[in-house]
This record gives structure tokens, sequence and C-alpha cells, in this order.
């Protein structure tokens, strides 16, 4: 089995990357793939290019062989619709099963994206608990308490997952950044380092 982690990335941090760890463990994840969106439909552009953003994402995760950076939305123009990705996983990997991770803020969303029945035809949904959201309300015929289950069918089950609780944001790291306050211990410190020869996220 195969995690898929979309976002913006804008920076990738820690309440990213150690909530895929989580779900890596319990679930006995092959690989997590982070996939990058171009444009976001149902929010504002990301602040960075995909350039930064991707160049962050690799000096987050380039020292682990379990995160792979795939880049695909990046280079599909028009609307990046998690649909579309997962068909073109799907034509190159038939064989493996596809576990969508989202936090519960993103989940809560889930019903207004772009054919997410069509979605679940493609791929499992594993759901990480984010610090003050409250258990998937949407549907509940999909739902499932048992990891095992993921196994046993290709897709179509949605796990809700404790993960560790981070109540880290990038909109959180931004702030900071905009403020000149250090957002360190937030996000791995080669990110950081990066931000700052970059000069990025500085406002004004
Ligand atoms: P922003 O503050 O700019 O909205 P974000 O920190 O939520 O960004 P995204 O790149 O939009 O980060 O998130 C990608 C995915 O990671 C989403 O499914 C989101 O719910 C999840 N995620 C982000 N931060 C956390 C966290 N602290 N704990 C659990 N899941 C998270």
């Amino acid at each position: 089995m195969i995690g898929i982690l979309g976002g913006t990335f804008d920076p990738i941090h820690y309440g990213h990357l150690r909530t895929a760890l989580d779900v890596q463990q319990t679930l006995g994840l092959e690989e997590i793939r982070l996939v990058p969106l171009r444009d976001p439909p149902h929010r504002a552009h990301p602040t960075l290019s995909p350039a930064d953003r991707l160049a962050l994402l690799h000096a987050a995760v380039d020292d682990n062989p379990l995160f792979r950076v795939d880049t695909r939305e990046l280079e599909r123009s028009g609307k990046s619709y998690t649909l579309d990705t997962l068909r073109s996983l799907r034509s190159e990997q038939p064989g493996d099963t596809f576990c969508l991770l989202l936090g519960s803020d993103a989940f809560n969303g889930f019903h207004t994206w772009h054919r997410p029945d069509e979605i679940l035809e493609l791929a499992h949904l594993v759901v990480m608990q984010r610090p003050g959201e409250a258990e998937p309300a949407h549907y509940h015929e999909h739902l499932t308490h048992n990891p095992a289950a993921l196994k046993q069918q290709a897709a179509g089950l949605i796990l809700p997952l404790p993960v560790t609780q981070l109540e880290i944001s990038a909109t959180g790291i931004r702030e900071m950044l905009g403020q000149g306050n250090s957002p360190r211990y937030l996000l791995p410190d080669a990110v950081l380092e990066l931000i700052r020869q970059k000069r990025l996220y500085r406002s004004g």
C-alpha cells in the first residue's frame, strides 16, 4: 500500500511529516508520496512558486527513503484535481493499493471535491485527526475503524486514525516569518535554512 499526501506545502512542516509517518507505521505503508499541488481548486494560490515549494520538500525528505516527492500535479496544467492524480497513479501501478492521507480539516470539505465518489473507487482515505477537529461526519457507509480492512479491498474505505497531535500549520509558520519571528522546531532545520538562504516569506 502506498500513502499519498497532497497539499500546498507552503511550506512543508512537522505536522505533515510526523503524522504521515504515524500512518505509515500503523498501516505498514511501503512509501509516502508527497504530491504538491499546482493550482488548488478550493483555496487561494500558494504564496511561493512551485519551484520553491518543491525545493523545500526535497530539503525536508531527501534523507528518508520512505518519502518520495511526486511532481505530477506541478507538471499538469489547469486545476489540480486529486481524481486525475489517482487515475494516473493507477495506470502506472495497477496492482498497488493507494491510501489518500487527509487531515480532518481537509476531509470535512471532501464532499465538495471534484467527483469524490470516483476518488473512493480508486483509493482508500485515511483521515488524520487534527487538534480540535471532530470525527468524520460524511460518507458513513465507507467508514471503518479496522486498519487491516484496507488490505482486503483495493479502494473505498475511510479510516479515521489518531496521529500525533501537532498544532502546526503552514499559515502559522508564514505569519511567524512575516513578523520576523522564528518558526524553528516546527519544521526541519534544512527547510528553515533554505527559507533563510532564499529569503522566502519576507513581508514587504
Ligand atoms: P495552510 O495553513 O497553508 O492551510 P496546512 O498547514 O494545512 O497549510 P497543507 O499543505 O494545506 O498544510 O496540508 C496538506 C495536508 O496535510 C492536508 O490534508 C492537511 O489537513 C494535512 N495537515 C497539515 N497540517 C497538519 C497537522 N498539523 N496535523 C495533521 N494533518 C495536517
